[in-house]
């Protein structure tokens, strides 16, 4: 049972929810991340991501062979992984950026380092938040078809677009 190796996990009526109203191709991974994560990062397990899947069964192991403790688990995940790899002096080459940069950029399991990625995502939010307003601008004269269509769409994406218009208007003021 991977809930009792870890802090803070959704209860089953909660995760249900979470997966009711996840963002497209998304779901919520229960076990280190509690946040969606795309469905292609999942393998066989249903709720937990394959990057949890790996720290769980490090720890499982490490458990066993009592190298850690559940306290020191809990309390930081990533612990099993300084026991197999000497973060200070270990390289990665970035698909990215096309640099060599310290191990401590990457997640575990990817080529590209998290300010790339991150620079990636903000990219494809701010491309959809482009589109919603381009449509919300062509329904605007059909209430009835506008409020479909923001019923359609994730609340979230929804709530960045409200953020962004309201960041404009003081820009304005
Ligand atoms: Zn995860
Ligand atoms: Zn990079």
């Amino acid at each position: 049972m991977y809930r009792q190796l870890l802090n803070n996990t959704l209860s089953r009526s909660k995760l249900k929810n979470k997966n009711r109203y996840s963002p497209e191709n998304s779901k919520w991974c229960n076990a280190i991340c509690q946040d969606y994560k795309l469905i292609n990062e999942f393998s066989k397990d249903k709720h937990i991501c394959k990057e949890c899947r790996n720290t769980l069964n490090l720890a499982e192991t490490q458990l066993t062979n009592k190298t850690i403790t559940l306290e020191q688990f809990k309390e930081n995940p990533n612990i099993v992984y300084n026991n197999i790899l000497d973060i200070e002096n270990k390289l990665r080459y970035c698909t990215i950026c096309k640099t060599d940069k310290n191990i401590s950029n990457f997640e575990k399991t990817r080529n590209q380092c998290i300010p790339c990625r991150q620079q990636i995502t903000k990219d494809k939010v701010n491309d959809s938040i482009n589109d919603i307003l381009h449509d919300i601008e062509l329904l605007k004269s059909n209430l009835f078809k506008l409020k479909n269509y923001l019923e359609k769409h994730n609340r979230t994406v929804i709530t960045k677009v409200i953020r962004l218009v309201e960041n404009q208007m003081k820009l304005k003021m």
